[in-house]
This record gives C-alpha cells, structure tokens and sequence, in this order.
C-alpha cells in the first residue's frame, strides 16, 4: 500500500504546501493503485482518469501561484447517484446507464470549487435501494477486507463502492448517500467513518432522489477529521434545495481539549436484538464501559418504537420511491425502448427494461399502498408511527446527550450468504440500526472499533439530537484516538 496516498487530508495538503508532493504526481500514483486493485474490488462505475489529470494540473498552477484552494489536490469519489456534470450518472441501472447530466450536484459542486479533484464515481445498489452493493448492473463491490476475493464479503450498501473506495486508498473522501442507513452501513463493513448528518444541513441538489424526506448526502473518510473538513466544506443552505437548513453553517472545529466529564450517553435496550452477534455486543457493552470510565454518564434507556422503525420505513420508502420513480417514462431523459407503437406501450417497456427488480418491487408496492382503499390504512398510519419514531429520539435526547448503538448487527456476511436472501429480508437486517434515525432527521456516525475473529471491521453508532454534529465528532476522535482501528490499514494487502 502506497503510503502517500493513505494520508489524511490534512496531512497531504501540508505536503502540497511544501512542495514535497505535487497534485498531479499524487493522482498519478492513485491511478496506478486503482488500476492494480479496482477490478477485484469493483468499487467504480466509471473512472474519471483525464478529468482529474487536467484537474491535477489546475490544482498544481494554483498552488504554484501561491493561490491554493482549501481542497487543492484531494482526491475525491462519488456515489453514482450525484449528478456530475458531463460525466455519466448510472445510478446503477439500465435507465441511466448513458446518462450524463448537465450539472452538478449541489455538494459535489461545492468539493470541486474547493479544489478537490473527482477520480471516478462509485458503484451502488440500484437507485440506492439495497445494503449490500450486489443490485447494480455493474455487478457487485467486493469488500476489501475478505479473507478472500474469489468467495468475498459484501462491502455493504448502498454506498458500497464509496466506502471500499476509500478503504481501498482509491481517494481521501468519498461521498455517500444515506436514506435508511447506506452511509453508516457501508462504512460499518469496510471500517471507515461514515457520516449522516442533520436533515437539511446537507443540498440534496443533484441527488438523484430515492425518498426525498429521508436523503442526505453522506460523507465516508478513513478519520474523524477528515469527516470534519469535507463537512465543512459541503453543508449550508442552498437555494436550489428548498428544504435545506436556511441559516447559514458555521464551520465546526474540534476541541482541543475535549473530555467526557458533562455527557450523557444512552444505551437503548432495543437495540440488543435479535441477530446481533456476540462480537458486536462485547464492543458495544466494552465501548460503553470505557465512555463510562473516562467521565461519561451512561445510562440503559428504551426507545419502544425502534422495532417498529423497520416496517414504517418499508411502507415510506416504497411509497415515496413509486412516485419519485414516476418521472423515467423514456420521454425526457435516459432509457427508452424501441417500441413507439403507443404511448403506453413506450412507456411501460422503458420500464420493464430500465428497471432491475427490486425497482419494480418497491413501485408496484408503494402504489399499492397509495391506493385510495390503502391510502388510510398503509401511507397515513405509517406517517403516524414514523412521529412516534422520532419521539422516541426527542424524548431520549431530553434526558441524554447522545446514544451509542452498533451499526450492523455482525461484521460483514459472504456475499454468497447475503445474496440468498430477497433485498426485503436483507433490508430488514441491515437497516435495523440506522433507518430509525432517517425517520427523525437526526445526525448520525458510524465509527470502527475493532476487527472481528474474522478479521473485518466491527463499527459502532453515535446519534444525537439536530445539529449536535460537533458533539457528535468530539466523542468520535475521542474514541479513535484511544481505539486505533486506523493502524489495521497496515494490514490490507492493496
Ligand atoms: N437499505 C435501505 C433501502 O434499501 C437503505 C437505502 C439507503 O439508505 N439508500 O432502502
């Protein structure tokens, strides 16, 4: 593993400063590295070699100039689902499959004005809708810690590709997308940070939409740090997104001295359930007692809602998902058949070629529950307990500071395990830990621990009330610096 390019962002930019690294030299030996190690892994969609060498160029005459950008040199990936203007946004599918939109995404947008240059995007479950990166037309990202890539681990989902990209040293920072947990998830197998924020702290401009009232843009890097920069850079009100946050952001900086002495972190029970192996329970319960230990007040709460989480997000999800999804008829944009015999058969086998099966699953279902005989029964009754949902949350942040929750249940499935199982069962599972804080909006961090007796990454959870991101991160760099997972890159063989 080259040794540059498994710097932090701080780290690498002091570098190109003093003139011992150059921009270009940089992406050059992280192409190399990609070049050797992606087709095992499958991590990107599409490669973006020549645009970021130009970018290289543009970060290295600025430089030179003595006008350096805060991101000057960084290399950076994106999920393909943000859209990258005049470079292609797959999503994954047929329907998108030579798609190239004629903007940027709002966040990404924001990183390529800072100086960050974009090395390729990043494979995903189709339309984001999975937790394992085995649904896409591209076929699936193994993990990058398996024992062995010819009878791999899922990397988690959907933002698969980001996380092993970033495991893999393929870039500093790459962007994800959370609606039920795809950021969190992800990271929690490959074991690098992975970051929902605040609903609305985060323009969702650009972000092809699965379930516009639980996306964000996630963030997944290898330190808290990094995480703490790249957010900085991104969050803050955008006109172009009428639900993001209209006060404007102020850059969060980390304390110095930061200790444990005033908070108060929750433990909810519910959150020990079934399927959570004992490894992940002995780093969560150690996890506790060491928050303990070092000045934290910890205390078992009940958040009795959280079983429900599940089945509220299934019937939101896929309600939100048949109308969102209402807009790929082959007219406008990507896909269509080669059937012009009527309108309706135009539309309806664009469909059926566009869409894999999952899609089609998800459609037929929420239009099923917004029929006007299930509108009451299904749409309006899980409105209703996803706010029982989020009270939970108010409830337990009227007590408490922050909770601490695993992420998955287990470290990383077999593929060939995982893949038995219908996306809904697989869902189920996986989203178990992350999708209550979608519902609620609130903020959320997935950070490894450990590795498993199998050697893969064991994560945790933090969650706090709205705009408790720099808590949140506190508390994170407090436990990385005590837990070291970071030194365990040293072992990966890429
Ligand atoms: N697994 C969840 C789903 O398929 C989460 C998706 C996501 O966060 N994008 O809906």
């Amino acid at each position: 593993m080259s040794r540059i390019s498994n710097l932090s962002i701080k780290q690498l930019s002091r570098k190109f400063d003093e003139k011992l690294l150059c921009p270009k030299e940089h992406t050059l030996e992280v192409f190399k590295n990609i070049k050797r190690n992606n087709n095992d892994i499958n991590a990107f969609i599409t490669l973006s070699e020549e645009f970021a060498l130009k970018k290289a160029e543009e970060s290295a005459n600025r430089i030179a100039l003595g006008k350096k950008l805060k991101l000057d040199g960084i290399l950076v990936a994106c999920k393909d689902n943000f859209c990258t203007k005049g470079i292609r946004t797959t999503c994954g599918s047929i329907m998108l499959k030579n798609f190239v939109p004629t903007y940027n995404a709002t966040v990404y947008d924001k990183l390529e004005k800072a100086g960050a240059i974009l090395v390729g995007k990043t494979n995903l479950d189709q339309y984001g809708m999975g937790s394992g990166t085995v649904d896409s037309i591209f076929g699936p990202t193994k993990n990058v810690w398996s024992e062995n890539l010819n009878n791999p681990r899922i990397c988690g989902g959907s933002s698969g590709g980001s996380a092993s990209a970033v495991a893999a040293n393929f870039c500093s920072t790459a962007l994800g997308s959370d609606t039920g947990g795809s950021t969190r998830n992800p990271a929690s197998y490959s074991g690098v940070i992975g970051f929902k924020p605040t609903y609305g702290l985060l323009s969702r401009h650009g972000l092809i939409p699965l379930v516009n009232s639980m996306d964000v843009p996630g963030i997944l890097t290898k330190t808290v740090d990094d995480c703490v920069d790249i957010f900085n850079t991104i969050a803050g009100p955008d006109d172009l997104d009428s639900t993001t946050i209209k006060k404007s952001f102020n850059p969060i900086e980390l304390s110095e001295n930061f200790n444990l002495k005033n908070v108060k972190i929750g433990i909810p029970k519910e959150y020990n359930c079934e399927g959570l192996t004992s490894e992940v329970l002995e780093a969560w319960t150690k996890m506790a007692d060491f928050l303990e230990e070092n000045g934290a007040r910890v205390e078992e709460i009940s958040m009795p809602y959280t079983t429900a989480s599940i089945f509220v997000y299934s019937i939101l999800n896929q309600c939100e998902v048949a109308s969102n999804m209402a807009r790929y008829d082959g007219i406008e944009y990507g896909h269509r058949a080669d059937d012009e015999s009527s309108t309706e058969n135009l539309y309806s086998k664009t469909r059926a070629e566009g869409f894999n099966g999952v899609v089609k699953n998800r459609i037929l279902a929420g239009n099923y529950f917004l029929l006007r005989k299930n509108y009451e029964k299904y749409f309006l009754k899980a409105l209703k307990v996803r706010r029982l949902v989020s009270d939970d949350f108010k409830k337990a942040f009227s007590k408490i500071d922050l909770l601490l929750t695993p992420t998955t249940l287990s470290d990383a499935p077999l593929l060939s395990d995982f893949t038995k199982n219908n996306n809904r069962d697989q869902c189920a599972v996986q989203d178990f830990c992350t999708c209550p804080a979608n519902m609620a909006g609130v903020p959320a961090l997935s950070i490894p621990i450990k590795l498993s007796s199998n050697n893969l990454p064991i994560s945790l959870q933090l969650m706090g009330p709205n705009f408790s991101e720099k808590l949140i991160f506190n508390t994170a760099k407090f436990i990385e610096n005590r837990v070291d997972f970071y030194l365990n890159y040293n072992k990966l063989k890429l």
